[in-house]
C-alpha cells in the first residue's frame, strides 16, 4: 500500500530538519531511554505531549487512550495496555512522576455523558469508558452543574482525579509514592487557547499554569 502522501512529507521534513538537528541525541537514546515523566494522555489528536511540553526524544515516556484514563488494577484476563505500560514506566524505568492529562473538548467524556443519556456509542468505547460513570451519575446527580459544556468540563477534571485515585490501586505504584520515589499529578489542557492546568492536590483545583 502506498504510503500516505501527507505522512511521507511529514517524514521527509522530519529527515532534513528535526533528525539532522537531533541525530546526537537519537543516537545517545538509542543506548536506551531514562525518561523522568510518564504521561497517560489522550488519544485525540490535538493534545500530543511531546508537543505541550516541547519534549525531545527520550524525556517522556507516553500512553495515549481514549479519555486519557488509568484503569483500576484488575488482574483477570483482557489486554490492559495502559496497565502495561504503568509497571514498565514505574517497575524497569522507575520514572519520578506520572501525570494524567485530560483536555477540554473530550470525546471520550463526551461519550460518558451521552450514554447516561441513552445514547449509543462505540461497541468498545461502552465498556472502555464505563469505568467513569460512578463519578459521572455522582456529577449527574449533584446537578449543580447546568451548562453542557461547563459539566463535560467538571466531568474531564473528576476523570483526572478518578484516574490518580485509580493508579493508587496497582500495588507498585502505592509503594513508589509511599516511599517518595514517585509523584502523582493531574493536568488538563484547554485546546482552542493552548493553556495548561495544573492540578493543586491540597485544594483539588485545577489552576493556570503561568501568569
Ligand atoms: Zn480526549
Amino acid at each position: 500500500m502506498k504510503m500516505p502522501t501527507e505522512l511521507k512529507q511529514g517524514y521527509e521534513r522530519f529527515r532534513l530538519e528535526r533528525f539532522r538537528i537531533e541525530a546526537d541525541r537519537y543516537k545517545a537514546v538509542a543506548e536506551g531511554q531514562r525518561p523522568r515523566t510518564m504521561i497517560v494522555g489522550c488519544a485525540d489528536s490535538r493534545v500530543d505531549p511531546a508537543t505541550i511540553f516541547s519534549a525531545a526524544p527520550g524525556e517522556l515516556y507516553v500512553v495515549r487512550n481514549v479519555a486519557a484514563l488509568i484503569p483500576p488494577c484488575e488482574r483477570g484476563g483482557g489486554y490492559h495496555g495502559t496497565s502495561a505500560a504503568l509497571e514498565f514506566a514505574v517497575k524497569e524505568l522507575k520514572v519520578s512522576n506520572i501525570v494524567v492529562m485530560g483536555h477540554d473538548l473530550c470525546g471520550g467524556i463526551a461519550a460518558s455523558l451521552m450514554v447516561a443519556e441513552k445514547r449509543p456509542v462505540g461497541d468498545f468505547i461502552a465498556p472502555w469508558i464505563d469505568q467513569i460513570s460512578g463519578i459521572r451519575d455522582e456529577l449527574l446527580e449533584r446537578g449543580d452543574v447546568v451548562d453542557p459544556s461547563l459539566r463535560q468540563q467538571a466531568l474531564e477534571r473528576m476523570a483526572i482525579q478518578h484516574s490518580l485515585d485509580n493508579a493508587l490501586t496497582f500495588p507498585f505504584i502505592q509503594s513508589a509514592v509511599e516511599s517518595g520515589r514517585l509523584t502523582l499529578h493531574g493536568a488538563w489542557f484547554s485546546i482552542g487557547v493552548g493553556e495548561l492546568h495544573w492540578l493543586d492536590w491540597d485544594t483539588g483545583v485545577f489552576e493556570h499554569v503561568g501568569d
